[in-house]
């Protein structure tokens, strides 16, 4: 019976915190990790309505869920994020950084709030849910961290200097991480998504799909569930092996 759950719920008992989780790959993700059996804390900033659709979703499968507003950009908001998250569901063992935002424009006409702005929701909301996740994985001795990065991160995006400087300053987070916890079974990864139709995706012109469709050997854009797997994966017991890595789900754009 025990090895039954274990297998068909191996989060059964765990509390995964999911930032950016109204919508899109969070809240699939969030879904995802609830199927496995934790509980889940979906974090938004604006998208009050998208969040409580996932609460609710989570709620139904018979897991527990709470939904908190947070900047997760603003130091404030992320300590008040985890004492919450402590205080209603436990102590979080797991935590997808997936909050992210873009800001397109080519080097020369990108304004320094342009750059900063989207270097503070995508990479420093990162280090400091980090930071404060880590305090209860040390205690723990046991933690899973996946960052969600991008292709953008590893190849680099003409028009995208902000948004590709921020994925790529994960991946870097990510293996400092892995190496500074690694000894306390924590482990830190990134996903690098290629394209996925989203919200965030929703704007890019007919041209710019079709050279991305091009470029993608697999000629498809890929599933908001299909990142949510991977992060599954690394989430659960059996990825206890793989940590500092950054794995693409991008239908083959970035392979070398
Ligand atoms: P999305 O549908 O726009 O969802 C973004 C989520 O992040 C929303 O829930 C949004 O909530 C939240 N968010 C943004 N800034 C936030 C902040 N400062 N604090 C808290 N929440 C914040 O985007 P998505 O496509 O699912 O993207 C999710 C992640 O995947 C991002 O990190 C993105 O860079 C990455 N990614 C996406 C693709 C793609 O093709 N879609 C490719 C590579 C990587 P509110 O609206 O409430 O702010």
């Amino acid at each position: 019976m025990e090895a039954e759950q274990t297998r068909t719920a191996p989060l059964a008992g765990r509390i995964a915190v999911v930032t950016g989780s109204s919508r899109g790959i969070g809240r699939a993700t969030a879904l995802t990790l609830a199927r496995m059996g934790a509980d889940v804390a979906i974090n938004y900033r604006s998208d009050a309505a998208g969040a409580e659709e996932a609460r609710a979703e989570i709620a139904a499968l018979g897991r527990r869920a709470i939904m908190v507003q947070a900047d997760v950009s603003l130091e404030e908001d992320v300590a008040r994020l985890f004492q919450r998250v402590e205080a209603e569901l436990g102590p979080t063992t797991i935590l997808v950084n997936n909050a992210g935002t873009t800001h397109d424009r080519l080097i020369l006409q990108m304004k320094l709030e342009e750059f900063d702005g989207v270097l503070a929701a995508n990479l420093r909301s990162a280090f400091l849910c980090t930071r404060a996740a880590l305090r209860t994985m040390l205690r723990a001795r046991w933690g899973r961290i996946v960052n969600v990065a991008s292709i953008s991160g590893l190849m680099g995006q003409a028009g995208q200097a902000n948004y590709a400087a921020s994925k790529a300053g994960m991946i870097a987070l990510t293996k400092s991480t892995a190496r500074e916890v690694g000894s306390r079974s924590i482990t830190a990864n990134a996903v690098a998504p290629g394209f996925i139709p989203t919200e965030l995706t929703a704007d890019v012109s007919d041209e710019l799909r079709k050279y991305y469709l091009d470029l993608t050997p697999l000629k498809r854009f890929g599933a908001a569930e299909e990142v949510a797997a991977l992060i599954g994966f690394l989430c659960s017991p059996e990825a206890g092996y793989i940590t500092g890595q950054t794995i693409a789900v991008d239908g083959g754009i970035s392979m070398q």
